[in-house]
């Protein structure tokens, strides 16, 4: 048997094979100008997959929390009032991330698998001049997928910036960040986007850098101020040299080429191949009886699925059995649900294959615990569906 296991956890991913190999080239200077048109093409391509075609991109080490970090220090200043919508873990982090630069945060967190209605956060922001509302487009705590366009609308109806956590849904879920109002949204390189980790990306609006540069006060961390990484992104896109901090050379090589596979395959193309993988997952663990974190159909995320585990089967031991199979997949992450749920990561360059693999491993590991179900009926409607 082979020692090769398939890694279906929400992040780090599969990475494309051609990603991989373009990594493993000789690390040029990063004022080489073979390189410099590479991160030149990267940036532009970012704002092509982002669909910002006015906004301004940054590359940046880090993982997808230092995303989020910069996004925070660079736009709040003492007691700037923040509204976040939580529909999880990830909700939550922002929260303490906004805080740590000394936002005034206000959360609004939503019920375990479900969303906050849009109804509710209008209320809200009738309550105070908010300067930004953050929320979490893909939770990947919960599965659970926000309505960006209807958040994007509403915050711009009440002139406040928006700031989406999309480091689980950039190139996997649609999103049209000019299109839908959206200020500035962060990812990451190693979920949907498909390459290793390392990358910390983001798209800011002209809006909110214009915020930024309206800023009475120093941003609180040297790394992550735009006041050293703006310059740096402007030479990059004016293809001239320029230092403030080494790029990560060989991860921008990988991420230039995995966005030219993405557009390649055209944006609609793999928004739609995700809705069919996600919903062919979330099907296929219907008909093997078990239930999903996320409440229903209109707002599970298409990136990934997060069911419960079987009434009296052991999480820890059940995925161990699914890894014996040869699929690796994620446990919970929601505190108070730990031990209860697991997560099946399905984005960048997820196929059919992959997915029936991924049914065949937990339908066998469902056997070997005892479970009652008829073999066969997970990927029987996997194959439906597909
Ligand atoms: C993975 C993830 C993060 C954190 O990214 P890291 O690269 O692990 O720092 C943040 N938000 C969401 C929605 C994520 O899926």
């Amino acid at each position: 048997m082979k020692s090769r296991n398939l890694l279906m956890i929400p992040g780090p991913i599969e990475f494309e094979h051609e990603v991989l190999q373009s990594m493993s080239s000789a690390t040029p200077s990063h004022v080489d100008p073979k390189f410099i048109s590479t991160f030149h093409h990267s940036l532009k391509l970012m704002k092509e997959v982002w669909q910002a075609p006015s906004g301004q991109a940054f590359i940046v080490a880090g993982s997808g929390t230092f995303a989020m970090e910069m996004a925070a220090a660079n736009l709040i200043e003492q007691g700037d009032k923040v509204l976040v919508i939580s529909t999880g873990y990830f909700g939550l982090r922002y929260a303490e991330i906004l805080k740590r630069y000394t936002a005034d945060v206000d959360i609004l967190e939503a019920e375990v698998g479900d969303v906050v209605a849009i109804e509710d956060i209008e209320q809200q922001l009738k309550t105070k001049p908010y300067k930004l509302l953050c929320f979490t487009h893909v939770d990947t705590s919960t599965a659970v997928l926000n309505d960006a366009k209807a958040i994007g609308e509403l915050a711009q109806k009440y002139n406040v910036l928006t700031l989406m956590d999309a480091v689980c849904s950039v190139a996997g879920e649609e999103i049209k960040q000019e299109e839908w109002g959206l200020d500035i949204v962060v990812s990451a390189s190693q979920k949907a986007i498909g390459v290793p980790p390392g990358l910390a990306l983001l798209v800011a609006s002209l809006k909110s850098i214009h915020s930024f540069k309206q800023r009475k006060t120093k941003v609180q961390n040297y790394y992550a101020d735009w006041t050293n990484w703006l310059p740096i992104m402007k030479a990059y896109e004016n293809k001239e040299a320029s230092y403030f901090a080494t790029p990560p050379v060989n991860l921008i090589i990988a991420l230039e080429k995995s966005l030219e596979i993405i557009t390649a395959e055209g944006l609609e193309q793999c928004f739609e191949r995700h809705r069919k993988a996600g919903k062919a997952m979330r099907a296929a663990l219907r008909a093997l009886g078990l239930e999903l974190v996320s409440k229903n159909e209109k707002l599970s995320a298409n990136t990934l699925s997060a069911p419960f585990y079987p009434d009296n089967i052991d999480g820890t031991n059940f995925l161990k059995s699914i890894n014996e199979q040869g699929v690796t997949l994620a446990g919970g992450l929601l505190h108070n649900l730990k031990g209860k749920y697991f997560r099946i990561g399905h984005m960048g360059s997820v196929n059919q294959n992959d997915l029936l693999a991924t049914i065949g491993a937990i339908e066998k590991a469902l056997q070997k615990h005892n479970h009652q179900h008829n073999l066969g009926a997970g990927t029987k409607k996997t194959l439906e569906l597909f």
